[in-house]
């Protein structure tokens, strides 16, 4: 066991499979839209065009040229734009899709093994960015909530990650001290420097293993590597 007392870790991509889970979804609607009845793209091009899509306006979202809502209401007319689909239900699709994938409950490789190792020798807490009623359907059909003690989801308050005070927020509400708290999560931007600004220790989460520049207490490329790390 370390000396950390509090763990905070991070949802989306850290906990949550938040790729499997939104394809899973686009397959399901895919299939409830009959699609493949249009023939203009496979359901593997409609995947990889929403992940392109996503993924570029998440990246804007986290330098602060976007907000959430300008995602959920243009990421499917760009797609569906960009696919030359003439689509008249797209607004339908993208309610749709916001109310499927929460309900989706897969999470990444390791994570139930690793909370279930870490519960009873230290207190976790869940710092999340992102809608509040979203987040609370995530936790509780993947089952990932009974482990958490404190969710503090920016919804909650004015303030998202990587600021610092939603992180003095959640210190405050669980009672941490920052010398004995830890940050997991899969953002260089959102958890690691938001970490820092505290600062308390971090672990990045690099499944990809994408190379980077940043300095970081622990790195790890598989959640079970926590238990290698003394945890
Ligand atoms: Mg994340």
């Amino acid at each position: 066991m370390s000396n950390y007392k509090h763990l905070f870790f991070d949802l989306d991509h850290t906990l949550w499979d938040y790729e499997r889970n939104s394809e899973a979804t686009l397959r399901l609607l895919y299939d409830q839209f009959a699609l493949s009845q249009s023939s203009l793209f496979t359901i593997d091009e409609f995947i990889r065009k929403f992940t392109e899509v996503n993924e570029r306006l998440w990246d804007l979202y986290h330098i602060g040229k976007i907000n959430q809502d300008h995602i959920r209401k243009e990421r499917f007319r760009i797609v569906f734009n960009s696919l030359r689909l003439e689509f008249d239900s797209i607004e339908e699709f993208s309610t749709e899709y916001i109310a499927e994938c929460p309900k989706m409950g897969m999470t990444l490789p390791g994570a139930i093994e690793l909370l279930e190792h870490l519960t009873g020798n230290y207190e976790l807490h869940i710092i999340t960015n992102g809608f509040v009623d979203i987040q609370d359907i995530k936790l509780k059909t993947s089952g990932l909530d009974k482990y958490f003690d404190q969710v503090i989801i920016s919804g909650h308050t004015n303030y998202r990650k990587p600021d610092r005070e939603i992180f003095l927020h959640a210190m405050s509400e669980t009672n941490a001290q920052p010398e004995t708290s830890i940050m997991i999560g899969d953002s260089l931007e959102s958890d690691i420097r938001g970490a820092k600004n505290v600062p308390m220790d971090q672990v990045f989460f690099n499944p990809k293993m994408t190379s980077h520049q940043e300095e970081v207490t622990y790195e790890i490329s598989n959640l079970l590597e926590m238990k290698a790390l003394g945890f």
